[in-house]
């Protein structure tokens, strides 16, 4: 049985009987059978599809943000501006689609030579419960805009999201089957691969999940994207504006109670401005009033789950044993409820947890370096390669760093990490390979076809 449970009362809020083997056998063969249909829709059908998708998401925000604020505690403000992004993605490959995979032409010796972008078939998504919405939608709007239908395998503590985002598709005005949810369990993700009918997997989730699906996939030679976990270094240098950085370091650190893959985790600060960011930093983590995700006064929700939050405790426990001091924090609150305080550790050092891991809820790690070259070289010193951001007044050098020394998929300077539909997200190192959004997500599960006429 899946359940949904709210994290503020630890209650069950709901369940849902998963698809048998059989069940989720006929799903596929039922979206694969749409599939030969959907790929030769022309791309304005399928446009006005993803326009009324858009259309339905905005006039059901507040209560599709209810949703994921009961089954996995996120603030209601935040859930609705997922919801908003999301109809966002819709529209943008509603518009761009068609341009992004027209034909290629390229001079040969032949009369006529050209790329064609045709679709795979049916990709199987697993997904994550930190943006129950998004993060499917940065997937379907382009793979299915693009001619290939779709099966999710959602993480299971959000099945009601699962459930509400096939409905949205019927609402639409979707054929039936272009994209469905398979209601099942981790376990069964094997067997849906090595369907027939499946011709890619993207999955968006830990670090571990993607090595178990890379290898399945690898094994049954089908093409996967992986968007994985990420321990983000921000440098703060000495010529940043330190007040500036520690508000938007901050932001980026409690966004979604700190359970974001870009989230700011590490803080490398250079020695000349440590104390003084540490102050500032200090102040805007303290200032968060986190509480029930209902309540217009919170700015941060509960954990999504209990196990979840056990998990980063033993973390910030494990690395306090091996030398990290709490500044602020990094005990589990008297309260119903999984929340967790915004925590701080600062003297945090290789072979600790919140030097070497991802931190996945509201705790910092702060870094005290001698000078850029020493950030740089911390900010390297991990196994992840997702985001990274740099804070400094000298444009130029930033930039440089962003662009030529940070090991990361996305770098921004003198902001935080944010995923946009018109750039390209993902990571390098164990944080995954592939792309979601832009030009490059579409296509990501299609045929580069080479066509040549003699
Ligand atoms: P997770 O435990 O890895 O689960 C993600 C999805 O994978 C769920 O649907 C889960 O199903 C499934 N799964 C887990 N283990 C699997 C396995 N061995 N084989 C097949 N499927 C498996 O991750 P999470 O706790 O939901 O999400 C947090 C993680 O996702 C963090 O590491 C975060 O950084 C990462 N993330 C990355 C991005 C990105 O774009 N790079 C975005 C968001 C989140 P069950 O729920 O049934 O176990």
């Amino acid at each position: 049985m899946l359940k949904s449970i709210n994290p503020v009362t630890n209650e069950v809020v709901k369940t849902y009987e998963p698809h048998t083997k059989d069940g989720v056998k006929s799903i596929i063969n039922s979206v694969d059978k749409t599939w030969h249909h959907w790929r030769s829709t022309s791309f304005m059908y399928r446009g006005q599809l993803m326009q009324n998708l858009a259309s339905i998401l905005r006039s059901k925000k507040e209560e599709l943000a209810f949703l994921m604020a009961q089954e996995m505690g996120k603030l209601k403000k935040e859930g609705i501006a997922e919801i908003e992004k999301c109809a966002s993605v819709c529209d943008y490959y509603a518009a761009n689609a068609e341009t992004f995979l027209a034909n290629e032409p390229i001079q040969t010796e032949a009369t006529k030579s050209f790329v064609s972008y045709q679709p795979l078939g049916t990709i199987l998504a697993v997904m994550p419960w930190n943006f129950p919405f998004w993060q499917v939608f940065r997937f379907v709007a382009p793979t299915v805009m693009a001619g290939n239908t779709a099966v999710l395998k959602h993480a299971s503590n959000v099945p009601g999201c699962a459930v509400a985002i096939e409905e949205l598709f019927r609402e639409a005005g979707f054929p039936e089957n272009v994209f469905r949810s398979l209601l099942i369990g981790s376990n069964l993700v094997k067997e849906v691969i090595q369907h027939k009918a499946i011709k890619g997997v993207s999955l968006t989730g830990s670090t571990p999940a993607g090595k178990s699906v890379a290898a399945i996939a690898g094994s049954e030679l089908k093409k996967c994207v992986l968007e994985l976990g990420g321990s983000d270094p921000y440098l703060i240098l000495k010529d940043a504006n330190i007040e500036e950085a520690a508000k938007i370091c901050a932001s980026g650190r409690l966004l979604n109670a700190g359970q974001s893959c870009i989230g700011a985790k590490r803080f490398i600060v250079v020695e000349e401005v440590y104390a003084q960011f540490l102050e500032h930093f200090t102040h805007e983590m303290n200032a968060a009033h986190f509480g029930d995700p209902f309540d217009e006064e919170s700015t941060m929700g509960p954990m999504a789950r209990e196990d979840l939050r056990e998990e980063l405790h033993q973390q910030v426990v494990s690395s306090m044993e091996k030398g990290a001091e709490v500044v602020i924090g990094g005990e589990i609150p008297h309260r119903k409820g999984t929340y967790y305080p915004p925590t701080i550790l600062e003297n945090v050092q290789p072979g600790m947890p919140a030097y070497d891991d991802e931190l996945f809820g509201p705790v910092a790690s702060v870094i005290k370096v001698k000078d850029v070259e020493e950030a740089i070289r911390v900010a390297n010193d991990t196994e992840f390669g997702l985001g990274a951001a740099v804070f400094t007044s000298d444009i130029k050098q930033g930039e440089n760093i962003a662009e030529m020394q940070l090991e990361a998929g996305a770098c921004f300077v003198n902001d935080f990490v944010k995923s946009d539909p018109r750039l390209p997200f993902g990571g390098i190192k164990t944080s995954g390979f592939g792309r979601e959004l832009s030009i490059h997500g579409i296509k990501e599960f299609m045929n580069a076809k080479t066509v040549v006429v003699k």
